[in-house]
């Protein structure tokens, strides 16, 4: 017998991303509770939280330090609005991560979500050259595989065929270079031999239409949900290099890289790079609540800056912008970033990760395995050899995926790639754990 909740959840949610046809025909996992790295469902049962809630979660669920935090501010006022006043949270957490990122990025414009956060990027970087004259710079440049978010203009510079296509009469146009996805190079490449043919590939892009692109935009480091695709080392540098060559802004989508995702708090600090505009979110309050920041520069700031009748203003804001309870919530997490020193105590985690990772690369059907800090994707193929993919209706992923939810691992996996991006508070022991279940479920499912 269903519970009445089960049927509530039928009756009633629109799921996201769900064929909900199917989804009416199974059994919801409904999660009361949270634990650590552990979601517990209704029925008192524990699930490994894989993916971190979507790649929010960062020092583990019903963490006390946030919890209180939240507590406390709810106390106090739970939202007013930045739109003609300021709060204190939002002031206080815009000042942490002025200090946390490089200096140059001091200017931090709140939003709510990662998609946001991305629109703001676009707008900001687009108007920035309008006030600068340059009235041409009406597109961007953004790389194949990219996903920025789920609105419109995050999804014109999106390239995830299976999520985007259908929306393409709505899109702006942006021009596309290559994703540096090695496992499967677009130019027929080998990383041997290359020599960043993709970023060559980038450049006639740029000298082609250098006064119609605002700015580059890139998920510095991890393709997420493009099939968690690692680019190699020295890429985001070189892109950079050509944002600078050509005078082009450069947009870091850190939404999914941010806060210790790859090992560093920023993905950009591995190699040095300084974006013009960086996009963060879902990690920002430790994975509780909707908050998001754009940061930028003072060249790109002071472009806005003129008497009220220029028309400068930078005309955009959420209800929900610079919220106090998730401002509290972030700056909550960062204090535990300091008091657990958990950047400095990733590199075990990191070592056990890839080592368990590289092991599966012997498994018969896995074709790749790729990962950065604790971001991982493991690409499932029918034959290794040739490296032939499933076909996408095959819904191989989730074959795996079901198998896991069976042995309490909760992962959503990406077509053919299985994702895996568990929070940075989880164990060497449950690490182990997570990735023993992924084996076996491979194997299983195969
Ligand atoms: N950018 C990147 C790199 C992302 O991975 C995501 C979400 N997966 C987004 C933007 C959109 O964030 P949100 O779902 O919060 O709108």
């Amino acid at each position: 017998m269903n519970s009445p909740l089960e049927d509530a959840d039928r009756k009633y949610i629109w799921h996201p991303f769900t064929q909900m046809k199917e989804w009416e025909q199974g059994h919801p996992v409904i999660i009361e509770r949270g634990e650590g790295p552990f979601l517990i469902s209704i029925d008192g049962q524990r699930y490994l939280d894989g993916v971190s809630s979507l790649w929010v979660n960062i020092h583990g669920h019903a963490k006390k330090e946030i919890n209180d935090a939240i507590t406390a501010q709810l106390g106090r006022i739970a939202h007013s609005t930045l739109l003609g006043l300021s709060n204190v949270p939002a002031i206080q957490l815009a000042e942490r991560l002025a200090d946390l990122l490089d200096p140059a990025l001091s200017h931090i414009f709140y939003s709510d979500n990662g998609s946001t956060a991305v629109e703001v990027a676009l707008k900001m970087a687009f108007q920035y050259w309008k006030h600068k004259g340059e009235d041409g710079r009406n597109s961007f440049l953004a790389l194949n595989n990219a996903y920025h978010g789920d609105t419109l203009g995050a999804v014109s510079v999106g390239g995830v065929e299976i999520f985007h296509h259908a929306f393409g009469p709505l899109l702006f146009k942006t021009f596309r270079a290559p994703s540096p996805y090695c496992y499967r190079c677009e130019l027929g490449r080998e990383r041997a031999e290359c020599d960043f043919a993709c970023l060559d590939a980038m450049e006639e892009q740029m000298r082609g239409h250098q006064g119609g692109i605002a700015a580059v935009i890139v998920e510095p480091l991890v393709q997420a949900a493009g099939g968690m695709i690692v680019s190699p080392p020295g890429y985001l540098k070189g892109v950079r290099d050509l944002c600078t060559k050509y005078g082009i802004l450069m947009i870091a989508d850190e939404v999914a890289t941010g806060f210790g995702r790859t090992g560093q708090m920023f993905a950009c600090g591995h190699e040095g790079v300084v974006p013009d505009i960086i996009c963060l979110s879902k990690g920002i309050t430790g994975g509780y609540l909707p908050l998001a920041v754009t940061v930028t520069t003072d060249e790109v700031y002071s472009a806005f800056l003129g008497e009220f009748r220029d028309l400068k203003t930078f005309f955009h804001g959420h209800s929900y912008t610079g919220n106090p309870l998730g401002c509290a919530a972030a700056l909550a997490c960062l204090d535990i970033f300091e008091k657990e020193k958990v950047i400095e105590g990733l590199a075990p985690k990191v070592e056990l990760f890839s080592k368990l990772l590289r092991e599966m690369a012997g498994l018969q059907h896995v074709g790749d395995v790729r990962f950065r800090g604790l971001m991982a994707g493991v690409e499932l193929v029918r034959d290794k050899a040739t490296k032939e993919p499933y076909a996408w209706e095959e819904k191989i992923g989730w074959r795996v995926a079901l198998k896991a939810l069976e042995k309490g691992l909760f992962i959503r996996p990406l077509g053919n790639i299985i994702v895996l991006i568990p929070p940075l508070s989880i164990t060497m022991d449950e690490l182990r754990r997570m990735l023993g279940i992924i084996r076996d479920s491979i194997e299983e499912a195969l």
